[in-house]
């Protein structure tokens, strides 16, 4: 058992003082690199960093991502090459044990293990609140790489099947596209999805670009609350002109498959994603600490638990008042500048120093739209187009920690400048499951076909009728 330097308990001689960080998200792991930068050389400090995943997500490069003007692996970067002396587990957190010092641990292959530690840091980001409207469940989501290449599959399989569609009704469903929440998250892919859609439309002779319905449902005001009303005015235009109807004011009350409920109107839509909030990774909002109602680790101004002092929070999964007493926004930018500060506020209390309140001002915010276009407000100044899209996907280029991905990225991006993106629909099927799915196609009742699934199929099942399997995991597939 590591010793419990930095809190109550003095350290044990001998014994490293090990710092567990959960979660490789940007507050994960750029804690975890100014660590070793600021503990690189004491050998009685062990820095250990656990997340599900071996690489870090870049989320605000998934809307490209997602559209295929960025290659899919390029807006992540895999976790070991830029840690130095820092150990990296890829195992899924099942619980925490605050009194016991310990997290459990079940590695890829299923086994579980106990890790102790002496200082834990929270960062384990936040996911899609699905509790706000009934039948959230049958939308997508949008947070992860499978999210976007699901999503991605499901829309191009859509225009495959209208294509042929000869049922008006039927074929308007399909080509129907319904986004709630218009936050930044939501705007950004309603954006990218028009755009992507603008060009992928030629390739389908039996559909025409005002056949594709796009909504953008917003409960708000106005859509993009978090930038100045102006700037979402421009958005609001530019999206508009792509044949966006924009609903404001407008609550969604239920979400069935295939079907968008409103107060006055119900839509029928082949795809519905859901971008309506987040709500903090489960784990956290179970801990018995102080949470806010959001269910947020309540950490003080230093990033520190004040009942708990061995524990820290940051990112999406903590509430860390700034000067004011109000909460941090749960943005990327301002991860990155939390896990800087906590990173020292650690090194300190290991030297017997007073942590320090982490202070920032935000340096703006901004959300693209497809076609190089964005808007946004960077250090006072609006900017909109390309200069605005050229600014922000600079900033998050940089954000990339090596040059071998920034330079793909760039590479990507120069290549879209001139090129439209491909139709590709990744089919996550095995060779045997494909080949069964073909000797099916002649037989009475075809073969379960289970989207996504990349284990050898037992070749005696057979099940049900199944539409086309193209989307893994599609979620809403009517
Ligand atoms: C599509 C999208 C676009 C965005 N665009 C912007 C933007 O342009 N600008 C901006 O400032 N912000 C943006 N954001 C918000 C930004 O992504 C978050 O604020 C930021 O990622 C928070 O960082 P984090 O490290 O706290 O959480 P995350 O980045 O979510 O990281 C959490 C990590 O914890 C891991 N994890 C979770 N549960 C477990 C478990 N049980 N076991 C092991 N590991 C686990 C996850 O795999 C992940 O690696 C965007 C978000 C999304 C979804």
């Amino acid at each position: 058992m590591p010793n419990t330097t930095g809190t109550a308990s003095p350290p044990t001689l001998g014994v490293p003082t090990r710092i567990v960080i959960l979660g490789g998200g940007f507050a994960g792991v750029i804690t975890t690199r100014r660590l070793e930068k600021l503990l690189g050389a004491r050998r009685d400090v062990e820095i250990v960093l656990v997340s599900r995943d071996n690489y870090f997500l870049i989320t605000p490069l998934l809307f490209e991502a997602c559209s295929g003007t960025l290659e899919l692996r390029h807006c992540s970067q895999p976790i070991r090459p830029v840690l130095q002396r820092a150990r990296f587990i890829e195992a899924t957190v099942d619980r925490i044990d605050l009194d016991r010092r310990t997290v459990s641990l079940t590695v890829p292959e299923g086994t579980v293990q106990d890790l102790a530690y002496d200082h834990i840091v929270l960062a384990l980001g936040a996911k899609t609140n699905e509790r706000i409207i009934p039948g959230s469940s049958q939308a997508f989501t949008f947070k992860t790489i499978a999210d976007a290449i699901v999503l991605r599959n499901h829309l191009i399989e859509r225009f495959e099947r209208a294509d042929v569609e000869t049922d008006p009704e039927r074929k308007r469903q399909l080509l129907t596209v319904v986004v709630i929440g218009a936050g930044l998250v939501g705007t950004e892919l309603t954006g990218e999805l028009t755009a992507f859609v603008d060009e992928i439309v030629r390739w389908y002779r039996n559909i025409r670009r005002e056949d594709v319905r796009f909504y953008l449902i917003e409960a708000g005001p106005r859509i993009l609350g978090e930038v100045d009303a102006p700037l979402a005015a421009h958005a609001a235009n530019v999206l508009t002109k792509r044949g966006v109807d924009i609903r404001t004011q407008t609550p969604v009350r239920s979400i069935d498959q295939g079907r968008v409920t409103m107060a006055d109107q119900v839509v029928e839509a082949s795809t519905i994603v859901l971008s309506a909030g987040i709500e903090p990774n489960p784990l956290v909002a179970a801990l018995p600490v102080e949470k806010d109602r959001h269910g947020r680790i309540i950490v003080d101004a230093t990033m520190r638990s004040a009942a708990r002092p061995s524990v820290w929070g940051l990112g999406d999964c903590a509430a860390i008042p700034d000067p004011s007493g109000k909460p941090y926004p749960s943005l990327a930018q301002h991860a990155v500048r939390e896990a800087k500060v906590l990173a020292h506020n650690i090194a300190r209390v290991l030297k017997g120093e007073q942590p320090r309140p982490f202070v920032y001002s935000q340096l703006g915010v901004m959300a693209a739209l497809g076609h190089f276009q964005a808007i946004g407000r960077v250090m006072g100044f609006p900017l909109t187009g390309f200069p605005a899209w050229w600014t922000w996907r600079t900033y998050y280029l940089f954000q990339m920690p090596r040059w071998s991905r920034r330079i793909r990225i760039m590479i990507d991006w120069t290549v879209a400048l001139f090129f439209r993106p491909d139709i590709v629909k990744v089919d996550l099927a095995v060779e045997s499951r494909q080949l069964e799915r073909a000797c099916a196609a002649g037989a009475d009742a075809p073969v379960r076909v289970v989207s996504g699934e990349a284990t050898r199929p037992r070749l005696t099942e057979r099940a049900e009728p199944a539409p086309m399997a193209a989307s893994p995991g599609a979620r809403s597939a009517p």
